[in-house]
């Protein structure tokens, strides 16, 4: 090193904004972040040498062009990075509310890539060339496949129970069991929901048991809807008793009252024939007498965040009607995402392939068995001595309300500090745990029984290669 290299540098050495704007050095970040965000980060970083010089803590390298380049380059994209990024969710719930839910099928895709680029006839009627609705462009496919008259959509599933109480039921009486007064995570609660629609909800029945005389009782002059709503993430067990749809649909039919079902995640087709839990059917709603019947389109549906509301003509033209339903439309994306996973539908036997969600659920437990044995060494080649990992045995669920209580095979790669159960060992797993959020694509996990458990059921074969060069980096 050169004698000059050692000396102490001065603010008075420091060079000047422009000169090293003008440097081969800074071209690159001017091409990519342009002048105004690169002259900011210059002016802070020469601040900042600014600062270290009058400290006599500034050595002659940190000067050179290429370092006040390197530094400005770092920090522009560092700022610039987006802040919704993609993760690896290897927590075992398929449908994870914090983590997206629902992945879009390939066709979804490709409609989504068109709308965002290309005008559409999102509410124009190219038949007339007169104004369009744009519930038509999927109405007609959402009737097709549930039954019902007709159909409406929503900004999501809270938003359609929102607009269908605040439209039918606006200062007038609510009946719901209180075994069905749920809260879904996210602050929505069905008493809530009902005081800022305007309606009064009138509670039925004890936690555990509601009988149809409790419906029956609870009739009235102001009675708007009687209101059936699934229980989503929780279950009631043992000594209980609740009514189904088509028996509250028999006490209310003869006082013209409607029935309304919160059916939460809600499927289109019978799931048992994937070996899955049943859940119940929209269809078998509409069959069971339900005059409407709302639920979500990112959940086990399958396609983007929506709420359907599906149902009897002459009450869907009410609910259409409301100045609520301009405030809580969807945009064209979504309609342009939901068309084409509807339209999956119509052909059940190719929809565990083409509908991830189904896809995801319906992976075999061998399949996944043989992924963890892959990636096992990998992991543990690059966690060294501190760590054993195990492809092993787990069980992964649904999420987002569906079958709360079933729980699906699964497999995927278990952790622990090495020695187990020693005093540090939970903070060893935290910070494991930290560096795999810390990765660029981050990986998601989940700590239980002194283990980090990562279920490789939402790994798919196409994402494998990407986990393993991650995996790599976690050693340094
Ligand atoms: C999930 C759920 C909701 C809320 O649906 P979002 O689409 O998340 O708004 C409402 N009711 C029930 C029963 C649910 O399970």
């Amino acid at each position: 090193m050169a004698e000059d290299d050692l000396a102490p540098v001065s603010a008075a050495d420091l060079p000047s904004l422009d000169r090293l704007l003008g440097m081969p050095d800074f071209q690159a970040a001017l091409a990519d972040y342009g002048r105004t965000q690169v002259t900011a980060a210059l002016r802070a970083d020469l601040d900042a040498c600014r600062g270290e010089a009058l400290a006599g803590n500034l050595s002659r390298e940190t000067l050179a062009p290429e370092a006040f380049a390197a530094r400005v380059t770092r920090t522009l994209a560092a700022r610039n990075r987006a802040t919704l990024r993609p993760v690896f969710n290897l927590t075992g719930t398929v449908l994870h509310t914090n983590l997206g839910r629902a992945l879009l099928p390939e066709a979804a895709v490709d409609a989504v890539m068109q709308a965002l680029t290309s005008p559409a006839n999102l509410e124009f009627d190219l038949a007339t060339g007169g104004r369009g609705d744009r519930d038509d462009l999927i109405a007609p496919l959402l009737c097709e496949l549930t039954g019902g008259e007709a159909a409406t959509v929503v900004n999501n599933n809270a938003a359609a129970v929102l607009l269908m109480l605040a439209t039918l039921a606006k200062r007038r009486e609510v009946v719901v069991s209180r075994g069905e007064l749920v809260e879904i995570g996210g602050a929505f609660r069905i008493p809530d929901i009902m005081t800022h629609a305007g309606a009064k909800l009138v509670e039925i029945g004890t936690t555990n048991r509601t009988h149809a005389a409790d419906y029956r009782n609870a009739i009235g002059e102001k009675t708007a809807l009687l209101m059936k709503v699934h229980c989503s993430n929780y279950e009631v067990t043992g000594f209980t008793k609740s009514v189904d749809v088509s028996e509250v649909a028999a006490i209310a039919k003869p006082h013209g009252i409607p029935v309304a079902v919160d059916l939460g995640s809600g499927t289109l087709t019978p799931l048992e024939r994937w070996g899955l839990p049943h859940e119940t059917t929209v269809q078998e709603t509409i069959a069971a007498g339900a005059d409407l019947v709302t639920f979500s389109g990112d959940k086990l549906l399958g396609g983007p965040q929506a709420g359907m509301i599906v149902g009897r003509k002459d009450l869907i033209a009410k609910i259409k009607k409301h100045p609520l339903k301009r405030a809580l439309r969807v945009g064209k994306l979504t309609l342009a995402a939901l068309e084409p996973v509807l339209r999956l539908y119509r052909d059940p036997e190719h929809l565990p392939e083409r509908l991830t969600t189904l896809r995801l659920l319906t992976r075999t437990r061998a399949e996944m068995a043989a992924q963890a044995e892959r990636l096992a060494p990998v992991l543990a080649q690059s966690l060294g001595e501190a760590y054993t990992v195990t492809a092993a045995p787990m069980v992964s669920q649904i999420g987002s309300g569906a079958l709360p209580v079933e729980q699906l095979p699964s497999y995927g790669l278990a952790i622990a500090p090495a020695g187990g159960g020693k005093r540090g060992s939970g903070r060893a797993l935290a910070k494991l745990e930290a560096a795999l959020r810390g990765l660029p694509y981050p990986v998601i996990g989940r700590i239980s029984d002194q283990t980090l458990w990562l279920d490789l059921r939402c790994l798919e074969a196409s994402d494998e290669a990407c986990l393993t060069l991650q995996f790599a980096e976690l050693r340094a």
